[in-house]
């Protein structure tokens, strides 16, 4: 439940992601600091770390000054619910156990902007799913049959993959356009260079907050339990590349070039108060696929395209209520064969379109596969991304005025090596 009379002592703007009722996790660095965990408030960064040796926190502050956040991850959901829930109270108005300590203050603050924030933990494995009904039909409409657009297996399981955890990149990162094999239609043989259908993937994942037994299955009920936090995710995709090599196996090269998440782990428990009803699931899954209550998310989701020196332009409003398959659904059939989890795991969503073309979340949908490019503000079209655009995703929930947000998902592309 969202406490509205809940209030920092912190400036906090109305459209500020990170609100009192956020409190996400991340590590930054900056000329000082080499690598300590954090929360974000308004425009400032926490170091938690400062706030551990100073006793108003209670960890081993060990934890906190570290490449990645697994080890704090690790302390388990009870110690980092309960740290959460110190960090409001030190931060809410009236509290004035660090506000009145300004030498500690000085240590404890940081804007935003003068810091660098890090890949906020050490993927082990990255598994992607394909769970938004949208996205799926399109892509099959496109690529296979209007009349049979959905796999059969399509909505009895969600659809995934195993994906590569090398090649996942922080938020703020440039990388070169990829290079392989293609086979243009009207050639007979295929050819060798750059992408020429390099494409985003809105997408959100969401990292494993504990680690099972290899043969233990987690149940949808429990599964919140295994679920530290989300962040926003851009998939990349070389299309060209993915539609000579996907059979029979998948996807292989098309995808491992470089994946983009946000910095912010926003928790699971800050996300609560924004669950809404999931997808109306017909035909009935499997009873170990069957769930109670309120599990999808009202996550707004945007994205925009800003040509080099131009201005942004939103490309897609999306949602990630949208998705067909719940979190909690994912990870109980990731898991029913026994399949282990490690603190640290990352879970993709699959590209998150909506029903309207405005909501599409590639551009392969957005220009239906090049057939309807994009204009941009500058006059220039798009039919996939340019060498030198710079594609950011920006997420956000909000309900009676508040707001708890994911910042920002931002990378740029540059030229071919
Ligand atoms: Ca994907």
């Amino acid at each position: 439940m969202l406490n509205k009379q809940l209030k920092s002592w912190v400036e906090v703007k109305t459209d500020s992601d990170f609100s009192i009722h956020n409190i996400p996790f991340g590590i930054y660095s900056d000329a000082k600091t080499k690598h300590h965990a954090c929360t974000a408030i308004g425009d400032k960064v926490v170091d938690l770390y400062e706030l551990a040796i100073a006793g108003l926190i209670e960890v081993n502050a060990q934890v906190l000054e570290n490449d990645y956040l697994n080890d704090f991850i690790s302390l388990g959901k009870t110690k980092t619910t309960a740290i959460r829930e110190r960090l409001i109270q030190l931060l809410t108005e009236g509290n004035t156990e660090l506000k009145n300590n300004a030498a500690l203050c000085a240590k404890v603050f940081k804007k935003q902007s003068e810091v660098s924030m890090l890949l906020p933990v050490k993927v082990g494995d990255y598994t992607d799913f394909y769970s938004s009904i949208d996205h799926a039909t399109n892509i099959g409409t496109m690529i296979r049959d209007p009349k049979n657009a959905l796999m059969p297996n399509w909505k009895h399981l969600p659809v995934g993959y195993h994906g590569r955890a090398s090649s996942i990149c922080v938020s703020g990162h440039s990388f070169h356009r990829p290079k392989g094999q293609q086979k243009p239609p009207d050639s007979e043989m295929p050819v060798f260079g750059p992408s020429k259908a390099l494409d985003i993937e809105l997408e959100t994942a969401f990292i494993i907050g504990k680690s099972t037994q290899l043969g233990e299955s987690i149940s949808t009920d429990k599964a919140d339990d295994y679920i530290f936090g989300k962040v926003l995710f851009n998939d990349w995709s070389a299309r060209d590349i993915q539609t000579w090599e996907y059979v029979p196996l998948g996807p292989f090269l098309a995808k491992n070039f470089a994946s983009t998440i946000s910095p912010w782990i926003v928790t699971l428990e800050a996300l609560e108060p924004f669950r809404t009803k999931g997808y109306e699931q017909e035909p009935k899954v499997l009873p170990y696929l069957q769930y109670s209550g309120e599990k999808n998310l009202d996550i707004k989701l945007d994205v925009f395209l800003k040509p080099e020196g131009g201005e942004e332009n939103k490309i897609c409003s999306s949602n990630y209520k949208y998705m067909y398959w719940t979190m909690e659904q994912q990870l109980a059939h990731h898991s029913v064969n026994g399949c282990n989890m490690n603190v640290g795991d990352m879970m993709g969503s699959g590209t998150i379109s909506g029903p309207d073309p405005s909501e599409y979340g590639s551009m392969m949908e957005l220009t239906w596969r090049g057939t309807k490019p994009i204009t941009l503000k500058d006059g220039t079209e798009r039919k996939f991304v340019n060498d030198n655009d710079t594609l950011i995703i920006r997420g956000y929930c909000e309900k009676d005025g508040l707001r708890v947000g994911f910042g920002e998902c931002v990378a740029k592309v540059l030229p071919a090596n």
